[in-house]
């Protein structure tokens, strides 16, 4: 939405009579928080940053008027303060792989023919005319894709089950119920990139025999709501949705659904209890959510950004899709990087890419207590939100994919990377992760509703002077006591920042307690 003024300002700055000739467009996230608002000039390839509306009438007059390349816009490194024309030049983006992205900050999501001219709904109407459901799925099995919202489940399997479920009716669903603390990836594709998502959801029908679908979005996000509504009035417009589409004898619509924000709704069985109007709570299974899920029909939930890729897959190829990523996690995978280092923003990098190469390189190091960049002054990376865990020095040449974070007792999660400098009190992180997923828990298993309260009151009683070595010895066997009994995924896995802090930085706990005596 704030990009509204300063292109309402750049339009008005046009003389008369060069209308014709200048085309401003207002595109999704370019990914470069930190130096936002961005505005690209083409043909020209030139990336200015940190622009307001007060710079309109430079940016026509001597930039797209007379080809002048304003300097103070341009970008400059924090390291070596090398000014950067462009995104290729910048370090930021050139060591990304932007595929799901690419064209977020390109295309006008509030026009489907920008994402038409760009190859769109080519793959959809590939698949929709000339392959089988299986076909659909065994292309997506082939290419390896897997679940991008956290758990990490193949795509392809999640499909085939609900393809094998006799059912008239069959939904899928995409979840869009973004919730996790500094996350803000599947937001960015909704606003940037609406009509990548509605395709993934078309291929997926196709593929399950799918007969409507929902795009679940959290109320909080209403310029997502918003784009996404319009995407999809224009898709029927051009006969992309509905009946008959592309011509066909298959027939497929979706429709949006608005969450109130609960966390624990971007649960599978608990979103589809939201949507049917009821709690949302998630349930005992099985039956899996693919066998027995809104209305009590086979209904698969799929992530935005898994969705995103779906079509590229397509396009590309399975075998070109294996080509980037590691062989267990194919592809690439976004991340919403925040927290103490110099370049935050929203990125895109090949899975099997290290926290050494994102944190130094692509965020431009740490950034210390004075906020200089002293990469000697990193503590620790919290991945994954507040089901993930704390990653540390050691952990820095990793190369991330789901099975090597599992094997760390972390987890890719929905993407959130939040890097922590040494004035951080681990304690206080451990805290701050745990009162959110008390706040969020639904209430519906005991050992969720009172386990998460207990431990929160453990923490205090640490943070607050009452700790003893017995606290923390009870705080352990409490984690590990929700984690194995809860019901669902949130209680499972509220307790994980707790424990890897505990495992990481015992020293701060204990010191914590060690003043207290
Ligand atoms: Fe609800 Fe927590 Fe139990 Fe999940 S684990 S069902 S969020 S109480």
């Amino acid at each position: 939405e704030k990009q509204l003024p300063l292109t309402l300002s750049l339009k008005e700055e046009i003389p008369p009579g060069e209308e014709d000739p200048i085309l401003i467009s207002k595109s999704g996230c370019q990914g470069f928080c930190q130096v936002g608002p961005l505005v690209t000039i083409e043909p020209e390839n030139i990336l200015y940053t940190k622009v307001k509306p007060e710079h309109a009438r430079d940016i026509i007059e001597r930039t797209i008027l007379a080809g002048e390349v304003i300097t103070e816009l341009l970008y400059k490194e924090p390291q070596s303060g090398q000014s950067c024309k462009n995104h290729e030049e910048i370090s930021f983006y050139k060591r990304q792989n932007r595929m799901v992205l690419k064209s977020c900050g390109d295309i006008d999501p509030e026009d489907i023919n920008n994402y038409i001219y760009s190859g769109g709904y080519m793959a959809a109407r590939d698949m929709v005319l000339n392959k089988s459901p299986q076909e659909v799925c065994d292309i997506v099995k082939e290419a390896g894709l897997r679940g991008r919202g956290g758990g990490g489940f193949s795509t392809g399997r999640k499909w085939d089950l609900a393809l094998k479920q006799k059912s008239p009716d069959k939904y899928i669903i995409c979840n869009g119920d973004e919730g996790d603390p500094g996350a803000f990836m599947d937001r960015s594709v909704m606003e940037g990139n609406p009509h990548s998502i509605l395709e993934g959801m078309i291929i997926a029908a196709k593929a399950c025999g799918g007969t409507e679908g929902q795009v679940y979005v959290r109320m909080e996000y209403p310029l997502a709501v918003r784009r996404i509504q319009k995407a999809i009035i224009e898709a029927r417009k051009s006969h992309f949705l509905g009946e008959n589409i592309f011509g066909s004898d298959f027939s497929f619509d979706i429709h949006v659904m608005e969450g109130a924000g609960a966390f624990v709704c971007g649960e599978a069985s608990a979103m589809t209890e939201s949507i049917m109007g009821r709690r949302g709570m998630p349930r005992v299974k099985p039956p899996r959510t693919a066998e027995q899920g809104l209305w009590g029909k086979p209904t698969v939930v799929n992530n935005v950004e898994t969705l995103a890729c779906v079509p590229l897959i397509i396009r590309m190829g399975a075998d070109a899709f294996k080509k980037t990523g590691t062989t267990s996690s194919p592809g690439t995978k976004t991340f919403a990087l925040t927290g103490h280092v110099a370049n935050t923003g929203l990125i895109e990098v090949p899975f099997g890419t290290t926290l050494r190469e994102i944190i130094f390189n692509i965020g431009g190091g740490v950034l210390n207590a004075k906020g200089e960049i002293d990469n000697n002054d990193f503590k620790a990376v919290q991945i994954g939100g507040p089901s993930g865990g704390c990653l540390i020095e050691k952990h820095l040449d990793i190369p991330l994919d789901f099975d090597s974070l599992k094997s760390v007792g972390a987890m890719v999660g929905s993407g959130g990377l939040v890097v922590m400098n040494k004035s951080t009190c681990m304690v206080q992180i451990a805290r701050f992760f745990m009162k959110f997923t008390q706040s969020e828990s639904c209430g519906k298993c005991v050992p969720c509703r009172e386990g998460t309260r207990q431990i929160l009151e453990l923490i205090d009683d640490v943070a607050q002077g009452r700790g003893t070595q017995k606290t923390l010895t009870l705080l352990e066997e409490l984690c590990e006591t929700v984690q194995e009994t809860s019901l669902c995924g949130l209680g499972k896995s509220a307790p994980s920042p707790v424990l890897s802090t505990l495992k990481q930085f015992r020293e701060e706990w204990d010191a914590h307690i060690e003043m207290n005596c």
